[in-house]
């Protein structure tokens, strides 16, 4: 039995992508730390298809112990996808900012990123349809002056999964970047501390977490190494966006 694993399951676009690899029959294997919120998607997925395989798994991705216990825990699975999506955002000058959330932020979008990425990249190296999907951002290609840790953030996953991309030529695994721009989820109410902004009139244009999660489903049926939303908030495919230096 083949599984693909989702990591910020409990939420926004991970929640919306567990509802549609369901839909294209796929075993899941949901991690986040809110159990309650994953027992739920697991229900709505189960009256999707009820034969499907969906296991659940509650970890901290901010503690290295539980990311690398995590792992360890998933390593008798065959697992075909692997998608690495929580994250976390911030809001606020550098000079202002609370180090904590900014140290949460490293250990979140870059350690866990790296861990399960390049965990997963070993074993499943040369595995036949295996791919890895790294959820990055627009601003991981942009620098968003007032989020510019959460900015920097993105700018290592989509370097790292970019390089690893181009690593795995002549290997059967994919690493794949998605760089969404504002989608409507919870993360702008957990990085501004805020409760339930409103999209449809605090931002001029967004997608939703369904749409996001459709555009996923592209990047994972295409050839393609990043799906990015570009300035017209189109989605498009390419083959890279960094500069690779050749030849060292
Ligand atoms: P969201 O609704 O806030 O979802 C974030 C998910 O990450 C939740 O399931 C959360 O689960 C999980 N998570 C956060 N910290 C975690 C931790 N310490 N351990 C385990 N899981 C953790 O936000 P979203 O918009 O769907 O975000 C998904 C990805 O899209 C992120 O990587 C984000 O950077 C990226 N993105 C979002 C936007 C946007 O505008 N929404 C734009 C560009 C990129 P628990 O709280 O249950 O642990």
């Amino acid at each position: 039995m083949k599984f693909t694993v989702i990591t910020g399951a409990s939420s926004g676009i991970g929640y919306e992508t567990a509802l549609a690899f369901a839909t294209k029959g796929k075993h899941l294997i949901l991690v986040a730390r809110r159990l309650e919120k994953l027992e739920e998607l697991k229900k709505q997925i189960h009256s999707i298809d009820e034969s499907l395989e969906v296991v659940l798994k509650s970890f901290d991705l901010s503690n290295r112990d539980q990311v690398y216990n995590l792992y360890k825990d998933l390593k008798p699975y065959d697992i075909e996808t692997w998608i690495n999506n929580a994250g976390l955002g911030d809001a606020g000058l550098i000079i202002d900012e609370d180090l904590q959330k900014i140290e949460n932020m490293l250990r979140v979008n870059i350690d866990a990123v790296t861990i399960l990425s390049t965990l997963y990249a070993q074993d499943y190296a040369d595995k036949e349809q295996a791919q890895l999907i790294n959820v990055s951002s627009a601003m991981g290609y942009m620098l968003a002056v007032g989020n510019i840790v959460y900015s920097a953030t993105k700018y290592y996953v989509s370097a790292y999964t970019e390089g690893l991309a181009k690593e795995l030529s002549g290997h059967a695994l994919k690493a794949k970047v998605l760089a969404p721009a504002i989608t409507e989820t919870e993360f702008i109410d957990k990085a501004n501390n805020v409760e339930n902004f409103d999209y449809s009139t605090g931002v001029k244009k967004y997608h939703t977490a369904k749409e996001m999660a459709q555009f996923l489903i592209e990047l994972y049926e295409s050839n393609n190494t990043v799906g990015i939303v570009n300035e017209n908030y189109d989605f498009v495919l390419n083959d890279g966006i960094y500069p690779v230096l050749q030849g060292l």
